[in-house]
């Protein structure tokens, strides 16, 4: 197949959610450098539009702590400061950078957050896209370790030079999980997040269910899963990338080879905390669908479809569940 089909086709392996009841209240913004759709339901209208905007509060709130678009941000901070300096970031950054680590532990360092540097050297920050040459590629490597990054209760440091952070592949979904915990907080029953991608759904009332666009026949559902609770993260190369000399590089980077990816996968997660779904759906595109499943099956509560050239693949968990098997 034609890689431009492969692209038209990676796009309509979405999430979209359907709920028995419509929402009290429904809300788009862009924040976070994406589109972010919230839907409330609620006893009365006032309750749900502050739970909404204590949503839309902890979406700016993250994006203010964690972008490295904001020069100002905690981990931008972090990131201009000496190799081996502690930097005080404050204990939520401290926790997305533990999960990061940990992400980074269970995937084999497919998932990176010290990609940062490799990110701005194929022109994904702006400036010329560009492949690099092999010299520029192997001395950006080198400052691609997350086993470098120390993080304490409050503070942190990276201890190589020029060393630095994008929590990117996995601060929308820790911004879901604390926007669902805000909204519940202000009152709201049930809710349906969605944030570039990534969805949380909660509450009992609405009986929502997340179906999964079959990317072979755009009609039809691939899957729906019935949630009450939980999230559902996709991701792929289609989502963003660069142009160079007619050829499409995405965003999503190898940083053991430094390239981006180029199996054409997509992966959708299945896990309790939006955060591992984020994460694990970056890493899975990384790791390509064989080794992508096996992770996925190690990992309790998560399940996930993998969509790619060579077809389609999912947990056995999520076949069973299904009634596949
Ligand atoms: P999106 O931001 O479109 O939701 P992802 O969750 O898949 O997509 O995250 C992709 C982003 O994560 C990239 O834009 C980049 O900032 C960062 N990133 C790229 N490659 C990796 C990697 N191997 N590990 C961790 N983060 C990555
Ligand atoms: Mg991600």
């Amino acid at each position: 197949m034609k890689p431009v089909l492969w692209l038209i086709f990676l796009v309509l392996l979405a999430e979209i959610t359907v709920a028995a009841e419509p929402p009290s209240h429904q809300e788009v913004r862009q924040v976070m450098g994406t589109l972010a759709t919230v839907q409330v339901w609620a006893a009365d209208d006032s309750t749900a539009r502050v739970a909404a905007d204590s949503a839309f509060s902890i979406f700016t709130a993250v994006d203010s702590l964690m972008s490295t678009w904001n020069g100002h941000s905690a981990v931008s901070r972090l990131n201009a400061a000496p190799a081996g300096t502690w930097v005080t970031v404050g204990p939520e950054v401290c926790a997305v950078l533990r999960a990061s680590l940990e992400a980074a532990r269970r995937t084999g360092g497919a998932f990176d957050p010290t990609v940062l540097p490799l990110v701005k050297l194929w022109g994904f920050r702006g400036g010329q896209p560009a492949v690099p040459d092999t010299a520029a590629l192997s001395r950006v490597l080198k400052r691609v370790n997350f086993e470098a990054v120390e993080v304490g209760r409050e503070r942190a440091r990276l201890n190589l030079d020029d060393q630095a952070v994008d929590l990117g592949g996995i601060a929308k979904g820790h911004a879901l999980d604390r926007a669902a915990a805000a909204m519940i907080r202000a009152g709201a029953s049930g809710g349906v997040l969605d944030l570039g991608g990534n969805l949380v759904v909660f509450g009992e009332g609405p009986g929502h269910e997340v179906g999964v666009v079959d990317p072979d026949d755009p009609q039809s559902l691939l899957l729906v899963v019935p949630m009450t609770s939980g999230s559902v993260a996709t991701s792929g190369q289609y989502e963003r990338f660069v142009s160079v000399e007619g050829q499409a590089y995405g965003h999503i980077l190898d940083p053991r080879t430094g390239w981006p990816v180029a199996s054409g996968i997509s992966a959708t997660v299945l896990a309790p905390e939006a955060l591992w779904a984020d994460a694990l759906a970056t890493a899975v595109v990384v790791m390509g669908a064989e080794n992508g499943l096996k992770l996925l099956e190690a990992m309790p509560g998560t399940e996930g479809v993998i969509a790619g050239p060579d077809g389609v693949r999912m947990t056995s968990g999520l076949r069973a569940a299904l009634g596949l098997d």
